[in-house]
């Protein structure tokens, strides 16, 4: 694998594989043999957040006996996701000591990059850089030499993300979603990219909805010459040159090598892409609805269990899966029929999914 400049603002070079602390396995001996394979196989960048139940714990754990100075250290947090104590808040001093907490859970005393977490609209952007706000708390940490470089992570509209993209001077990366099935970020990646800021993108493997071999898109791996479809989706990320690395969320070895793998067979021609890009022009269209299983909105008030609901959906209407999305459906314990439309949910999806409508599909569809 070959480094790549980790955008021109940071000085820094990365590879196109990172680690993804969000899907660690629970199995704490088993999550930290797989950060540390990861870091022996050459990956170095690892992402984490306060967020992510005991992941900042697990990886500090990984990188005890030497693996700390091996390793380009991420971590984020923000009030609107996840807060610690009710008192918290978008405050630079509120920041400050949610950076030294996540110091003590890495047992690290310096982290490479701290971001803001998740700006997903302007009243949040507008609070992250108010004066006294996050970035000026993230900026002290940083004067202090406890953190080197800053950035932020998104799912706001691309409108939005454009405009602020003018404006961060102080910011050297950023973290959004890409993949196969959604490309709606590409503009604002490539904006980025132009500015100097690093691009770092998740759900590569659509929060591994691609790391399952449906019938539609086995057929198009095998059009492509891929031989899987997690290996066409990593390829496909690869393949776009404003993008500095993806995070590959990691609950096996295998995920590590088998990407390490995909990588190493290269990025797809651009006749490849063509044919992809004529292939999943319907399907695309049609995924800029499509839940990534991030589970922002859980839980729902009314126990349906919003993302088991939403792959139902999926296999269905997406990937030729008929018979399993109804067997799947029927093992849910919280079905659709048990929402009653309260639309709590909506303004927590971090894909804008009309998930009222779509858990009237299938209540509609699969029954009770
Ligand atoms: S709209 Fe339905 S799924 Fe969403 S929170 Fe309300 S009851 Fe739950
Ligand atoms: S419905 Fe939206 S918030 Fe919920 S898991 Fe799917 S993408 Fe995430």
């Amino acid at each position: 694998m070959q480094l790549r400049a980790f955008g021109k603002r940071s000085g820094q070079e990365v590879l196109p594989l990172s680690i993804g602390g969000m899907r660690l396995p629970r199995d704490v001996d088993l999550a930290v043999s797989i950060v540390r394979e990861a870091i022996d196989q050459g990956l170095r960048y690892i992402d984490t957040s306060r967020g992510y139940g005991e992941s900042e714990w697990v990886i500090g754990l990984a990188l005890q006996d030497g693996y700390r100075d091996k390793v380009i250290l991420s971590s984020k947090w923000s009030p609107w996701i996840t807060k610690i104590s009710q008192s918290d808040d978008a405050s630079a001093d509120c920041v400050r000591r949610r950076i030294d907490e996540t110091m003590r859970r890495l047992n690290v005393d310096f982290l490479d990059y701290y971001q803001v977490w998740n700006i997903h609209n302007r009243e949040l952007y507008d609070q992250a850089v108010a004066r006294g706000g996050m970035v000026e708390g993230i900026l002290k940490a940083k004067d202090e030499g406890l953190v080197g470089h800053l950035g932020f992570t998104t799912h706001d509209s691309v409108e939005n993300l454009l405009t602020y993209i003018e404006e961060v001077d102080w910011c050297e990366i950023l973290l959004t979603s890409y993949n196969l099935l959604n490309t709606t970020y590409d503009p604002v990646i490539k904006a980025a990219h132009a500015k100097g800021i690093g691009t770092v993108v998740m759900n590569p493997v659509g929060g591994g909805k691609l790391a399952e071999q449906s019938p539609v898109l086995m057929d198009l791996a095998q059009r492509t010459g891929a031989v899987s479809v997690p290996d066409l989706a990593v390829r496909f990320v690869l393949s776009n040159p404003c993008i500095d690395t993806m995070l590959i969320g990691m609950t096996k070895a295998s995920d590590i090598t088998d990407s390490i793998a995909s990588v190493e067979r290269g990025a797809f021609s651009a006749n490849q892409l063509e044919a992809i890009d004529l292939f999943l022009k319907d399907i695309r269209e049609r995924a800029a609805v499509f839940c990534t299983s991030c589970k922002y909105c859980m839980p729902c008030p009314h126990g349906v269990d919003i993302p088991a609901v939403m792959s139902s959906i999926a296999d269905l209407r997406f990937w030729g899966w008929a018979d399993r999305a109804r067997s799947n459906y029927e093992k849910i314990k919280g079905k659709a029929d048990l929402c009653i439309q309260c639309e709590a949910c909506l303004p927590q999806c971090t894909q804008h999914l009309m998930i009222t409508e779509e858990m009237a599909f299938a209540a509609d569809t699969f029954g009770k």
